[in-house]
């Protein structure tokens, strides 16, 4: 499968067109943003690790029964993936308080919740992804209340699935952020799953092994990416 167009260029990856109207190519950069996009850099290797994380784990979400773009890894850095419709809503699940949570409401971070919270924002950079509700998302006409229903469902049973998975490599998945998009007529998850777009911490000493070490200049960036990588066993390529 080859690259034929570049459809877009995003902050963490670049999107291709192929011969498939069906089909892109996504590529995975090294560079790194935070706090929309005002705080910029690189964490050398983190393309790599997040496209090979991403697709490890959309491979571990179809078995358990939620559908994904995935449609074949074809390099360190490169996914062929079902072209999608994506729904502007960014979807956060919090087993912990943490992050903008956690300044919110006055807590301090890594404080268990009873049960696992999700919020929407609205996809738009302009604006900075304000936080809104389904209300909201139905009232502007962002997903219809099948669709964010769909969305729902799927975002808990990832939860279920992540946190059973990271907790097997001693990590506690305190939030993440997915995104879905429609195809076909279906709603499918999208995007990626990576210590990018989710908080990841040690579960015996808390170190935090995700993108908050950029963010919150912690040291070690690209050690905690590759701490991750090397948990997930995957980096022997067979
Ligand atoms: P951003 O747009 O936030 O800077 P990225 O650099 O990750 O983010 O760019 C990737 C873009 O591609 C995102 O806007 C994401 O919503 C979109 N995207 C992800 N998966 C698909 C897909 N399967 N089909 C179409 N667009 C997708
Ligand atoms: N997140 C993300 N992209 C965003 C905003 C948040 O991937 O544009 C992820 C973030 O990495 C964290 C979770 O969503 O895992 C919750 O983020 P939060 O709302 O606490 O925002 P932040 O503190 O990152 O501003």
């Amino acid at each position: 499968m080859e690259k034929k167009e570049l459809l877009y260029e995003g902050k963490a990856k670049k999107v291709y067109t192929t011969e498939d109207p069906d089909i892109l190519i996504v590529s995975y950069k090294d560079d790194a943003t935070a706090f929309n996009g005002l705080k910029k850099g690189t964490i050398v290797g983190k393309g790599a690790i997040n496209n090979r994380m991403t697709n490890h784990i959309f491979g571990l979400l179809e078995k358990e029964g939620v559908p994904t773009h995935l449609v074949k890894e074809l390099s360190d850095r490169e996914t062929a993936v079902k072209k999608v419709e994506i729904v502007p809503l960014e979807v956060i699940i919090r087993n912990f308080s943490a992050g903008s949570f956690a300044k919110k409401m006055g807590m301090e971070e890594g404080i268990k919740f009873k049960c696992p919270t999700l919020e929407f924002s609205y996809k738009n950079d302009d604006l900075g992804d304000p936080f809104i509700n389904s209300y909201y998302a139905l009232a502007l006409g962002l997903a219809t209340q099948e669709e964010i229903d769909a969305i729902t469902k799927y975002a808990f049973k990832v939860n279920e699935v992540m946190q059973k998975y990271f907790a097997s490599l001693n990590i506690e998945l305190i939030d993440f952020k997915i995104e879905f998009g429609r195809y076909h007529g279906q709603i499918i998850l999208a995007d990626e799953v990576s210590p990018d777009t989710c908080r990841l911490w040690d579960k015996d000493t808390h170190e935090k092994l995700d993108k908050d070490r950029f963010r919150r200049d912690l040291g070690n960036v690209e050690d905690a990416y590759q701490e991750v990588f090397r948990r997930l066993g995957i980096a022997d390529r067979e």
